[in-house]
């Protein structure tokens, strides 16, 4: 039986993504023994995202850094113990909730594995440089609520989560996605509404579009963060389905 003391929560690296301040305080009382971390306070006050620098991006951090760089350098440091890390995100896209990993190791599949999601996301050291706040912990997992989430079902996912972490139960069922690029886009073009994330868009398909430009696909692929609107001159990733077993274990 793995211990939840074992396990740490991290919210708000994004402080506009608030969620999971309201998931965390519940999961608290369910689990005191969880240790819980804030991302961001003063971007969570200021109702930004961050403040100077995305803290996401810049892990390890720095420990006489700016104020980002010191908090990402300090939570490095207080997440070093814990055997799992859980961090929540919201994302404003369609989609079901889903996982971001970026190492393949017995661990992460684990943690993976306890999780009652299905899609899954990996983000190879081309596409997430090393500087996400999973990068940095033993063996961390950033999950995504998704546009139109209730705080009961995204509580009820992070609580199974655990109770599955601790009795080593295990959710099978998963595709793997492989993040190949991110797709810009010039920001006068619109998305176009009948895409969906993690549905096959077709070669030569209309991916955005202005009244007198359109953005075609080159090649079939799996969009993820497809409709996010707080990246300037993001359109999406581009994923590709994984066939197999992805993990090095
Ligand atoms: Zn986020």
């Amino acid at each position: 039986m793995i211990h939840a003391g074992s396990i740490a929560l991290v919210y708000c690296l994004h402080g506009d993504e608030i969620l999971g301040k309201d998931i965390a305080r519940r999961i608290k009382k369910e689990f005191p023994e969880i240790e819980i971390l804030e991302g961001n306070p003063r971007a969570i006050k200021n109702k930004k995202r961050f403040m100077k620098k995305d803290l996401n991006r810049i892990f390890p951090g720095k420990i006489d850094g700016d104020y980002e760089e010191k908090l990402a350098h300090d939570l490095k440091r207080r997440l070093k113990r814990f055997d799992y890390v859980i961090d929540i995100h919201t994302t404003t896209t369609v989609s079901e909730p889903f996982l971001i990993m970026t190492k393949k190791t017995a661990g992460i599949k684990e943690l993976v594995d306890a999780f009652p999601l299905k899609d899954v996301v990996f983000m190879n050291d081309d596409i997430a440089k090393s500087k996400a706040l999973i990068d940095h912990v033993k063996c961390g997992v950033s999950v995504e609520f998704t546009k139109g989430i209730t705080l009961d079902s995204a509580y009820e996912t992070i609580k199974e989560t655990i109770e599955n972490i601790c009795s080593k139960k295990k959710v099978e069922e998963k595709r793997y996605y492989e993040i190949i690029k991110i797709i810009e886009k010039a920001k006068d073009l619109d998305f176009i509404s009948g895409i969906r994330n993690f549905e096959l868009i077709g070669k030569d398909t209309v991916i955005a579009q202005s009244r007198d430009v359109v953005l075609i696909s080159k090649e079939e692929f799996y969009p993820v963060f497809y409709g996010q609107k707080s990246f300037f001159g993001f359109l999406c990733m581009k994923a590709r389905l994984i066939e197999g077993d992805i993990y090095d274990c």
